[in-house]
């Protein structure tokens, strides 16, 4: 019979997926009283995947966010491991800018309306006076209250079912750029049902998606976006790094850095069910494994046993993108936009999809009297952009900033950071696919990653402790639970 004690579960991919799956392993494991083991096999020198804090200057310096630069404080599950890891004291919100975000409209900022939740208008003066849509549009918006629910069964792109609801200029104008934005995702494929279902809830509910808004806004104002009292994203004072080195600390002993995982073959050996392969020709054995590296990455290392889930997992298609952080004197913004953050829309033909003030969003980015920008590009728009030299970069970001923020000078540092195929995209059937993949998904093999059930911070970390859980009952009970996913 098995033990505990012959047990090793390893873990692929050292983001912050496979490093929380390791943490919560390792902790079920301590107040269990048995003992397992557990080991996180990461590529790179460096932890924490798209995670990636830098500090630059020496005295007062600015801190930057290569990657994630908060996380949603509604979802539970980061605010819950941040607190665990003892750094609750050390998180912080949004500056209460109203309102916290402009968009670009024929090349000028314009505030969002107030009261406009995710696109949804909720207050009617602030959406009737506001320029960012025109009469027209609006009109046409509000025609939302009147068109019955279409009551559709099936899934549907993110552009249809806002073309629908709200007309084209909606989503040209706000969908666009803020929903599909955030996902840096083509809505005519983006799936509606696996990116924004509540929308498609309220249309079923109560036939119009701003009446159901305002319904529910007024059950729930705190869960309600700008008009919040908290903070509806959160951070680190040092940044999003801390978590990383938080998980890094309690996991010493159980990471390998700078070794590539290159294949999982099943294995012959007793109490065990899997040989992982690494580029230094060695081997480990395990008893489950965990992969919490991208879809095509885990396509890759079961392929020649596992064709059929090898290609499902292939058919979750990634894109590029990149930011770029820039330090200015606050004197040398001639036009600051309302707000912390810019959208662009696609419409508007710039380089960039977006701008945020850092150091306006969060305290401690930047030194007194000096400005920290990041600029977002790539993404479904112009991925060719990522492979662009770093000088043809800073000059499509300087163009952009001196017509949008009347920023002629050159900033006082740059960092560009490019994230090949690094955001997984939602096409519609994306929930069928995922249940396929789960269907298709072997024992003791688990995937775990922002390709499937959401690709915020708080979604990884929620996805990697209900895989450590089912792991940790299936050592401990043998029981036969389907694949974590
Ligand atoms: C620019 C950008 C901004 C973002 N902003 C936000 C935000 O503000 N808020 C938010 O919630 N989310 C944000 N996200 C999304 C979020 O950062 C990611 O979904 C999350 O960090 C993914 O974590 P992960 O551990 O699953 O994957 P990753 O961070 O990709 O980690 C996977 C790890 O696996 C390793 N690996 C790959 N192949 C192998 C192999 N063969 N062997 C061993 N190791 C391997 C990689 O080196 C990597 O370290 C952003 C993403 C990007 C790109």
């Amino acid at each position: 019979m098995e033990t505990a004690e012959s047990q090793q579960i390893v873990i692929i991919g050292g983001g912050i997926s496979g490093l929380s799956a390791a943490y919560y392993l390792l902790r079920s494991a301590e107040a269990g009283g048995f003992p397992l083991r557990v080991l996180v096999i990461e590529r790179e020198q460096r932890l924490g995947g798209k995670i990636c804090t830098d500090v630059v200057g020496e005295q007062h310096p600015f801190l930057l966010e290569g990657g994630p630069d908060a996380f949603l404080a509604q979802k539970p599950a980061a605010t819950d491991l941040a607190t665990d890891l003892g750094l609750a004291q050390q998180l912080i919100g949004t500056s209460p800018a109203q309102p916290a975000t402009s968009i670009l409209v024929h090349g000028r900022p314009r505030a969002l309306p107030e009261g406009l939740r995710l696109i949804t208008p909720t207050r009617l003066r602030p959406f009737l006076v506001s320029p960012v849509i025109s009469p027209a549009g609006k009109v046409r918006m509000l025609l939302d209250l009147v068109n019955p629910a279409r009551r559709i069964p099936t899934d549907e792109s993110l552009a249809a079912f806002v073309r629908a609801r709200f007309g084209t200029e909606a989503l040209d104008r706000l969908a666009e750029p803020l929903l599909a934005g955030i996902y840096s995702a083509d809505p005519e494929k983006q799936s509606m049902l696996a990116t924004f279902p509540q929308l498609r809830a309220l249309e079923d509910q109560y036939g119009s998606v701003i009446r159901g808004t305002r319904a529910s806004s007024a059950a729930a104002p705190d869960a309600a976006g700008s008009q919040s009292r908290t903070s509806p994203f959160l951070t680190l004072q040092g940044g999003m790094g801390r978590l990383v080195q938080a998980l890094a600390d309690r996991l010493h002993g159980h990471i390998q850095t700078g070794r590539r995982v290159l294949r999982i073959v099943p294995s012959s050996r007793p109490l065990s069910h899997y040989q992982v392969e690494l580029d230094d020709g060695t081997a480990v054995e395990a008893h489950s494994v965990i992969v919490a590296a991208p879809a095509f990455v885990a396509a890759e290392l079961i392929e020649s046993w596992q064709p059929e889930l090898s290609s499902k997992l292939r058919g979750i298609p990634y894109v590029s993108t990149g930011t770029i952080s820039l330090g200015y004197r606050r004197a040398d913004i001639h036009r600051p936009f309302a707000g912390f953050g810019l959208v662009i829309p696609r419409r508007e033909r710039r380089s960039l999809n977006a701008v945020t003030v850092c150091s306006d969003k969060f305290a401690g980015r930047a030194p007194s009297g000096q400005v920290l920008l990041r600029v977002f590009f790539g993404g479904f728009r112009n991925q060719h952009l990522v492979d662009a030299s770093d000088g043809s970069l800073l000059d499509l970001a300087r163009r952009d900033l001196y017509d949008l923020m009347g920023i002629e000078v050159p900033p006082v540092f740059t960092r560009i950071y490019r994230w090949r195929q690094a955001s997984p995209q939602y096409h519609v059937g994306h929930q069928d696919l995922v249940a396929e993949i789960a269907r298709l998904s072997p024992p003791y093999l688990w995937l775990s990653g922002p390709a499937y059930y959401g690709v915020g911070i708080p979604d990884c970390v929620r996805q990697a402790k209900a895989a450590a859980e089912q792991v940790v009952d299936q050592v401990l009970h043998h029981l036969d639970v389907s694949p974590a996913l």
